[in-house]
Parts: structure tokens; sequence; C-alpha cells
């Protein structure tokens, strides 16, 4: 089981690489670029660990929906005898100290101290959201429970307060979770799923889920000339690679066909799919219009619109 990184974490990746470290919002794209590629690690920890669950359990990951009113998010969703469990899972290093008095959360590290917000705030309102979405769509109450799990094995976990909703037994190491579920058993009294509304519940689940899908570069406000661009060598990673009659050259001597492949993908990640002949000229660096036309043919899926103004459909399997 190979987790695929999320379109966001793709196009923050690509925004930082292109991005000119002077930018007013550079600092901030990197911070939540390091912050979603922890949750990402974090979370392909966990996928290894729930590998030990019985096979008949069915797990969710990066799931999103929509409970009437908002969308809601679960880093994982577990459905098992008959219970659910929502799991957030934190990948912190150094140390981290839930304060239950203040629903807070204190993560020290290199002598710095950041406060973040409790996760159990966040789980406790999924559950709430799932129930609604539950009830909404005829299904039979279950029990849904929540855990915070933990992933990175050398974080320093501590507690400091008063536990009056006894949270601490819902912070879990990721190495233990899987054990400690198993040993939870669903209360004999609760109506349990048929098979049934099992097989319903996976089904519109799948139907629903709806990934994030939204544009860095708008929630930043960058526009296209922000990012630097030209077609990157494949050998020395430098960009600017200059357009020969038949190919890529670099300074540092490589050749190459299909350089521009790459460049023309960020640029779907982060634009769309669609670009122009001037557009894909500007990003390339290229004065021809015959060889953009050439390359961009070559490149994309169709296009559309009379010669002046065309637009190319970037084909994302090249
Ligand atoms: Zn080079």
């Amino acid at each position: 089981m190979h987790r695929m990184k999320t379109d966001e974490l793709l196009q923050l990746e690509v925004c930082i690489e292109r991005l000119d470290p002077a930018s007013p919002s550079y600092s901030l794209i990197k911070q939540d670029f390091l912050r979603r590629t922890a949750g990402y690690v974090g979370e392909s920890t966990v996928d290894r660990y729930l590998q030990y669950l019985p096979p008949h359990a069915h797990s969710f990951q990066d799931l999103r929906l929509f409970d009437g009113i908002q969308h809601f998010q679960m880093d994982f969703l577990l459905l098992i005898d008959g219970t659910l469990t929502i799991v957030e899972v934190k990948n912190y290093k150094g140390k981290i100290i839930f304060d239950f008095n203040h629903q807070q959360l204190i993560r020290e590290l290199d002598g710095r101290e950041d406060i973040f917000p409790d996760p159990f705030i966040q789980v406790e309102h999924h559950t709430v959201q799932l129930s609604r979405w539950l009830s909404e769509r005829g299904f039979p109450l279950i029990p849904i429970q929540f855990f915070v799990v933990i992933s990175n094995p050398q974080t320093l976990i501590e507690t400091r307060g008063h536990d009056s909703l006894s949270y601490k037994k819902r912070i879990m190491r990721a190495r233990r979770f899987p054990h400690l579920l198993q040993s939870l058993k669903n209360p004999n009294d609760s109506p349990a799923w048929t098979d049934d509304d099992r097989d319903t519940f996976i089904r519109i689940v799948a139907n629903e889920n709806s990934p994030y899908n939204g544009s860095v570069m708008k929630k930043y406000g960058i526009m296209l000339n922000d990012l630097q661009w030209g077609v990157e060598c494949p050998a020395c990673s430098k960009s600017g690679m200059k357009r020969r009659r038949d190919h890529w050259h670099c300074e540092c001597g490589r050749k190459s066909d299909d350089a521009h492949k790459k460049l023309l993908m960020d640029y779907a990640l982060l634009l769309g799919p669609e670009i122009t002949n001037a557009t894909f000229r500007q990003i390339a660096f290229i004065d021809s219009e015959y060889i953009a036309r050439k390359l961009l043919t070559e490149n994309c899926r169709f296009n559309f619109g009379n010669t002046k103004n065309r637009r190319y459909y970037i084909n994302m399997d090249i």
C-alpha cells in the first residue's frame, strides 16, 4: 500500500522549487509545505502499521466528506466490527505536551516553544460531523470513537492539566495502535451494521470522497511571473536550458530531447492543463513560435480555438 502525495502537496513542492526565496509569500508557503510533508510522512508510517489490522477491517485514508454544512477531512477512518474509528495523525519532532486545561498542544523543539490547537477539538468535531453525515444517509447509529496517533517514535509525549474527558488513553503511538484497536471490543448492546449496511457505506464513502482541489497559487496570490520558469537540466538541475534546432542544451554540456516535459507538468499542476503558444514560449524561453507549436502538438492531448489564440490541453501522462 503506497500512499500518493496529495495534489496540494505536489503544488507546494513545485511552488517552493520555482519561487524566489526573497518573495514575500516564500516563508509562508515553505511552512505550509513542511507541515504537509510532515503530515504525509506521518500518515505513511501509520499506513505501514495498519497492515496489521484484521483482514475484515476497512480503512479509508485522507477522506474528505461534506456534512451538509461544511467539508471535513479525516487522516484515517476505520470500519472494524461495527465501530467507526476516526484517526488524527500527528508527526512532531521533539517534545509535545497535551494541555488539557487550556485545550492546546505545546511543542518544544531546539529551545523553542510552539502552540498548536488541541487535536482533540478537531477529532471531536469530526465525530459530530460524521454522525450527521451517517444519519442523513439513513445509516443505523453505530459507535464512533477517535484517537490521536503520534507517528514519530522519537517524539516525547507529556500531558498536563486535568484529563476530565479521559483523553490520555486516546493518545497512541503508531506501532501500538493496530494492536490496541483490536483489543477494543464492540459493546454488545449496540446495533451493528448488516453486511449490506457495510457495503453501502464503503460504496457511498468512495463516491462522495472529494479531495481538496484548490489552487496553491490562488491561495497565496502568486502570479505566473512570480515564478522562475525555464526548462530544467536533467543532469545539473539548473533551469534555463537553451533550445537548439531539435534538442535542449545546458551550459553543463548535457543535451536532452524531452526536458520540457517536466516544465509542462509543473505548469499544469499549478495553473491547470490549458496553455497557449505565447505562454509556453514565455515559460520555456523559446523565441520561435514554430518550435513551440511543434512541442505543444507533440505533448498535448488536443487543442482548440483558431490559430491566433489556440489553446493546448497538456497531456498529464507524457
Ligand atoms: Zn546542466
